[in-house]
């Protein structure tokens, strides 16, 4: 069938535009590879999504998203994405489970964690190297860990960890936090984080499991060890736009928009952390899930008028 609409991604944004594409009587599917929910299901506890005044953990947001689409009828296709031919007036969507075809197509990829390509990282991952506190904090239970990066992700999964880990040392390399002042201050007031600043992490080390962290102080250049059970790394990400090669990408692969969040090829939409903008939040995913799924509307019934 040629569906009006084809989102791929199940995040935040992706469901989002299911949610409108089909409340605008689109005819719409959602590609999804993993499990309905993207980055968030990663993600503990949401303090700053409007509407819950005591926050909201991650998987339950995502399910309580992911009811909401069921409810109007979206069709979720549960596939790996292979190759996008997008610029036809159909564009078609080749999976490792068929080939789907439609007049639109929104992107809402969103993005993955990003490595740091020091030694040892990916030979001790899952060996005491992760990259998701939620996904691996209990086997820390009482052990000692490191977390680098200095951005919301890595404040916020620290002071998770110390709720599991005897001790959290959080390495971050310049002398102050990217990430938001009121995460910043609660690692601060937290007994059982250590913080370790203007420092930079040189390599991991171990033997079947990881044993220490190599570091450098950048203001004194001294090389030293420190001693841990686990490394998590948190020190940003990057978009999930390889397939994307007909589409017009920033220089770190971010997809370019305009404020319809059409892309370069018509009938093309980019919504949520895949794009570039300025905040990449729950609330900006949402925001921009529905923006595509009108932009593709308002392009279905402009184009099916002509035809
Ligand atoms: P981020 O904001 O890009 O921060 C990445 C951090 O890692 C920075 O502190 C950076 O240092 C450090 N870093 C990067 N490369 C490094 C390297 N090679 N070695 C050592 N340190 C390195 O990433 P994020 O924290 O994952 O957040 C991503 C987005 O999600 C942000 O827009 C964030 O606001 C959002 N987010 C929001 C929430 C929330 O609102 N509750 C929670 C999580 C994430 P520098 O500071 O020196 O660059």
């Amino acid at each position: 069938m040629l569906y009006d609409v084809i989102i791929i991604g199940g995040g935040p944004a992706g469901m989002t535009a299911a949610l409108y594409a089909a409340r605008s009587g689109l005819q719409a599917v959602l590609v999804e590879r993993g499990a309905l929910g993207g980055q968030l299901m990663k993600t503990d506890w949401i303090d700053n999504y409007p509407g819950f005044p005591e926050g909201i953990g991650g998987m339950e947001l995502m399910n309580n998203f992911a009811l909401q689409v069921e409810r109007f009828g979206v069709n979720t296709h549960y596939a790996n994405v292979e190759k996008l031919e997008l610029s036809g007036d159909i564009k078609r969507v080749l999976t490792d489970d068929g080939e789907l075809e439609g007049k639109t197509v929104i992107i809402a990829t969103g993005s993955e964690p990003k490595q740091l390509g020091i030694p040892g990282e990916i030979e001790f991952t899952g060996a005491g190297v992760s990259y998701c506190a939620v996904c691996d904090g209990m086997f820390f239970r009482g052990k000692k860990v490191v977390v680098l990066g200095g951005g919301d992700t890595a404040l916020e999964e620290a002071e998770y960890l110390a709720k599991i880990a005897s001790e959290v040392m959080l390495i971050h390399r310049r002398d102050a936090f990217r990430g938001a002042k009121i995460l910043a201050d609660n690692v601060k007031q937290n007994d059982k984080i250590k913080l370790l600043l203007s420092t930079k992490p040189l390599a991991i080390e171990g033997d079947k499991k990881v044993t220490s962290i190599r570091l450098q102080n950048l203001i004194t250049n001294i090389e030293f060890t420190e001693a841990c059970d686990g490394v998590f790394v948190l020190v940003g990400t990057k978009p999930n736009s390889e397939l994307l090669i007909e589409l017009t990408l920033d220089a770190q692969g971010y997809v370019l928009t305009d404020e319809e969040l059409a892309s370069n090829i018509p009938g093309v939409f980019a919504c949520g952390d895949v794009r570039k903008k300025p905040l990449r939040q729950v609330s900006t995913a949402v925001g921009d899930g529905a923006i595509a799924a009108m932009s593709a509307s308002h392009y279905v019934t402009n184009t099916d008028g002509r035809a």
